[in-house]
Parts: structure tokens; C-alpha cells; sequence
């Protein structure tokens, strides 16, 4: 680290461990071509890969600060509830008091009236009081719920395109499997690539380029059912995962996908051009029960590989597993 000037704080240590255990290909192959830049480690770039490979961090640390300030409420209730029963058990015992005390003769009963009338006034006041302060906690706790969700909700979505993330993909993809292998029910995986997006980014720009991706992963999300789920799988890549769907019916899904594209017309935010041709190739592979999820992923992208090279737009299918 300091052969390459970066400064030895915690996240960048982050960096350079994940970097050095080799366990993030991706991570290892941008790191390998910035070490071949001089000075290419500043302060920004580093923030953003942290940013980007230890997005898990950041979620755990949002998920501790959201449980502080609820243990904080919590005790701040407590205690006002506390002092509360405390002044409720004084008046109490100041009312019994009074109760024993009840005088005989008429003379002093309007004392005594105006004494409980001012205790249990007191009372309906600290009542009040109590009510309020939990009313302002309820608030603050439901504040909390917000921003607790939003923080799991960022988590688990794709910013870009709103669908969910290569995280929330592959925690699916392995309960997906799990339930398959449980019930016996067929699960079938589809993997689509835009084709030639790189003309689309080249053409018009990387602004045109997101809006495109945006485009696909709307088209996309409107072809599926609510059990099933889309994801961007990594750059302009995209996976689907469709539970109790045998092959020929996953095969059809693909292909209405496919499908769903020709036409589609993406006006060019600003200019009001529009760009049509937009096309996508498609790779599909069921599930072998038991097979290993990164072989069965692989056998989505060989078939999604030979799509591409079948001439694009189109459905393949890989065979079983070996
Ligand atoms: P093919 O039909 O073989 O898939 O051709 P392609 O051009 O789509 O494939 P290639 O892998 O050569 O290029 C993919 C490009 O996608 C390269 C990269 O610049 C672009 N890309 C990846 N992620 C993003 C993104 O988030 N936004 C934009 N605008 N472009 C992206
Ligand atoms: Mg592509
Ligand atoms: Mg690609």
C-alpha cells in the first residue's frame, strides 16, 4: 500500500486483504490494472471501489447505527415510564392517606375536596405528559422502521434500473435451489445479454447507454410472474429465475421476452431521437438437482455464449447437466 502512496486506514486495509486473498476476481482484476498505473490510488477512486465492493459493509454499519438509536428511544422510554409509576405510587399513598382521614365533621370537607381535586388534576397532568413523550417516541421508532427498511431495500436493488441486485440473485438462486430439491419441482434459470450494447454506449453516449438498461430491465420485469425473479446479473447482463418451470416452458418465457424487444423504440431523453434495433440473445438451463450452482450458472452463460454466436437474437437452451 504505501509502495503505491495509499493511506493505511480501515477501508482501504479492506481493500487490499480482499485484494490479496484473491477471493474477488473482479476486485483482483481491477486492482491488477490500476497497480500498473502510476499514482493511479486517489482518495476518490478508492472511496468508490470500497464503494463498491463492501456495499455489504455499509449496510451493516446503516443496520448498528438504526439498532443504537432504537436501544436509545428504548431506554428513553423505559425511564419515563419509570418516573411515572414512581409519581403514580405517590399519589397513591398520598390518596389512601387522605381516605383514612376523612373527617366527621362537614366543616372541613371542602379541604379535603380541593385536595383531591388537586392531586388527581396532577395526576391527569403527568398523564398527559407521559402520553406525549410516547407519542414522540412511537414517531421516532417509526422513523427508524423507515430507514431501516430503505437501507434493506438499497441493499438488496440494482440503483441503475430498480430491479434486484447480484446479491439478492444469488441468495434466491440458492434458496430457489434448495426448495427444488425439496418439493422435485423443475427450476429453470435465464440469462440475457443486450446485444451489441457497446454501439449503444458508443453511439450515443453512456447516459443513452443507462437509459437502455433501464429500458430492458422494464421490458423484462413485465414478462414475468410476481414468483419469479429478475436481476441485474452484472453490466448490461441480466438473470431471471423461474421456480416450477420445466425446460420447454422456460424456453417459451425466453422467447417472449426476446420477443417483448422487437419494436421497442427508446426515445433519446433531451434530443427526442429515437434508437430502434434493440435486441437481446437469451441462455436458459434447468436445474439437475444437486448439481453446483456456479456449474449450473455456467451452463446458463455457455448457452447464452452460443446464442451469441448462433447470430444474436435468440433462445438456447443447455443441454443436462453432465
Ligand atoms: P454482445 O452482443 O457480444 O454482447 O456485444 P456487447 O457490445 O453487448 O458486449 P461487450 O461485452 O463487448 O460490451 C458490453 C458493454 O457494456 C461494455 C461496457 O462499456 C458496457 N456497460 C457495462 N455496464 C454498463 C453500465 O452500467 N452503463 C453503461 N452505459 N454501459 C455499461
Ligand atoms: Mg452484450
Ligand atoms: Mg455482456
Amino acid at each position: 500500500m504505501s509502495d503505491h502512496l495509499v493511506t493505511p486506514t480501515p477501508d482501504n486495509f479492506a481493500i487490499w486483504y480482499e485484494y490479496h486473498s484473491g477471493l474477488n476476481p473482479e476486485l483482483s482484476h481491477l486492482i491488477n490494472l490500476l497497480l500498473t498505473r502510476p499514482r493511479a490510488f486517489n482518495e476518490q477512486l478508492l472511496s468508490s471501489i470500497y464503494q463498491r465492493f463492501f456495499v455489504h459493509a455499509k449496510e451493516r454499519a446503516a443496520l448498528q447505527d438504526t439498532a443504537t438509536r432504537m436501544m436509545a428511544v428504548l431506554q428513553e422510554v423505559s425511564g419515563v415510564v419509570e418516573a411515572a409509576s414512581a409519581d403514580a405510587d405517590r399519589n397513591t399513598t398520598s390518596l389512601r392517606e387522605t381516605s383514612r382521614s376523612i373527617p366527621t365533621e362537614a366543616a372541613a370537607l371542602p379541604a379535603l375536596i380541593a385536595r383531591l381535586r388537586d392531586e388527581v388534576q396532577e395526576m391527569a397532568a403527568r398523564s398527559a405528559r407521559l402520553g406525549d413523550h410516547l407519542v414522540g417516541a412511537v414517531e421516532r421508532i417509526q422513523a427508524l422502521e423507515r430507514s431501516l427498511h430503505a437501507v434493506q431495500r438499497d441493499a438488496a436493488t440494482d440503483s441503475l434500473t430498480g430491479l434486484s441486485n447480484r446479491r439478492t440473485f444469488d441468495a434466491r438462486l440458492r434458496a430457489a435451489a434448495g426448495m427444488a430439491m425439496n418439493s422435485g419441482e423443475a427450476l429453470s434459470l435465464v440469462f440475457l445479454d443486450i446485444d451489441h450494447f457497446k454501439r449503444f454506449n458508443d453511439t450515443w453516449g453512456h447516459q443513452v447507454g443507462d437509459q437502455v438498461l433501464r429500458l430492458v430491465a422494464a421490458t423484462l420485469n413485465a414478462q414475468i410472474r410476481p414468483s419469479d425473479l429478475a436481476a441485474r446479473y452484472g453490466g448490461e447482463e441480466f438473470g431471471v429465475i423461474l421456480p416450477t418451470t420445466p425446460p420447454q416452458d422456460a424456453v417459451e418465457v425466453g422467447d417472449r421476452i426476446r420477443r417483448s424487444f422487437e419494436g421497442k423504440r427508446l426515445v433519446v431523453r433531451n434530443s427526442g431521437q429515437t434508437i430502434d434495433g434493440l435486441t437481446v440473445s437469451i441462455g436458459v438451463a434447468c436445474y439437475d438437482p444437486g448439481e453446483a450452482l456456479d456449474g449450473w450458472i455456467a451452463r446458463a452463460d455457455k448457452a447464452l455464449y452460443a446464442a451469441k454466436a448462433a447470430g444474436r437474437n435468440r433462445v438456447v437452451i443447455s443441454a443436462a447437466a453432465a
